[in-house]
């Protein structure tokens, strides 16, 4: 941690959380403007192989339907997306063994070559450095895998025995094979103190990622971590804008988790630091099944719908909507095309 970092987390803990936000914000509109960037998440498979305790689509959770987009469905979400002028894919899943690598890569080959200009961006877990750069050869621009926690105890118990470090050594892999690199963390785990939290930032920033997700963790009813206490979302906010402050131009945006916990909560982000939304593209009657956390929004709401939603949403915070690729402002990111 040098001074400057140092001297952000001393401001993080004085400050009161709305004078932390305006603080983000001001900076967040310097750096990015008024506009907020749009990704369409399309959830490909909930069929999953490992066990995380926070995960509601955990492989022990046998309470639901679990479902696999067809690599054709998949194209197809893909195209629809296109269709309605976005132009960034995240293509998120499970760690499901039917997505074997030379499948994923085939749909990213077609994906890229009837979507030309859209960024792709995949979050399917983690790979073999090989099985990234295989990807990337078939198209991919960017890569999502959060690590959850930067706590490396609490990481091996609610990752049922997976280590921090298999999750770092991925993220360094994907940097090397020149992905743009996106992670991130849950905040208000079980077992996580204040200095957790804010080890997760100063993690972000020393990883020099391009983009930083987060969100409150809700705990999930069907899973190990049922019962465990709600944080509430200041939390969330107060960790937007020390990631903001400790990272100007890294792209952060303001999740599901945090709309789902509060009916504002991504306004709330994005007026503590967040500019990018992520609406969901994932067929409707496949989004009732990925199922992370109880109380997930947007189930039911298509395409041009929940565009117009964010739209209305944005503008009320005084914001407009993006279309555009919105690559990586970090010097020294991944390919940009
Ligand atoms: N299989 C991929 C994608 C996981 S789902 C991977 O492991 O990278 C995307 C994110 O949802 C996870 O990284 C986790 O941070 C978040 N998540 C999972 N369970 C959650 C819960 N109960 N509350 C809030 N966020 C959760």
């Amino acid at each position: 941690m040098n001074d400057a970092m140092r001297d952000t987390v001393v401001y993080y803990l004085t400050a009161g959380t709305l004078e932390l936000a305006d603080r983000a914000r001001a900076l967040c509109e310097e750096v990015h403007g008024k506009t907020v960037l749009l990704r369409a998440l399309i959830e490909f498979s909930n069929t999953c192989a490992l066990n995380c305790h926070y995960c509601g689509i955990r492989a022990g959770n046998h309470a639901f339907e679990r479902y696999r987009l067809e690599p054709t469905e998949l194209l197809a979400a893909a195209l629809g997306a296109y269709a309605a002028g976005l132009r960034s894919f995240v293509l998120q899943s499970a760690e499901d063994p039917w997505y074997t690598t030379a499948r994923l890569a085939a749909v990213v080959a077609s994906i890229k070559s009837s979507c030309p200009e859209a960024a792709l961006t995949l979050s399917c877990g983690v790979k073999t450095r090989a099985e990234y750069r295989e990807l990337k050869a078939a198209g991919a621009d960017r890569y999502l895998l959060r690590f959850e926690t930067s706590d490396p105890e609490l990481h091996r118990r609610l990752r049922d025995g997976i280590g921090l470090g298999t999750r770092l050594k991925a993220l360094e892999d994907l940097k090397a094979e020149g992905y743009q690199v996106g992670s991130g963390f849950m905040v208000g785990l079980p077992g996580e103190t204040e200095k957790t939290g804010i080890d997760n930032a100063l993690l972000c920033a020393e990883l020099g990622l391009d983009m930083v997700g987060i969100g409150p963790f809700i705990p999930h009813p069907a899973t190990p971590l049922a019962g465990s206490p709600q944080v509430g979302l200041e939390k969330t906010l107060r960790m937007t804008s020390l990631l903001r402050l400790l990272m100007p131009k890294v792209h952060l945006p303001a999740t599901t988790a945090a709309g789902s916990l509060d009916p504002q909560g991504r306004e709330k982000m994005i007026l503590a630091g967040a500019n990018v939304l992520m609406p969901n593209m994932t067929p409707v009657p496949a989004r009732k099944n990925y199922l992370l956390y109880p109380g997930k929004i947007c189930l039911d709401e298509a395409g041009e719908k929940c565009l117009g939603c964010l739209r209305i949403r944005m503008l009320g915070v005084g914001r407009e909507l993006s279309y555009a690729r919105g690559d990586s402002l970090m010097e020294g990111a991944g390919n940009v095309a």
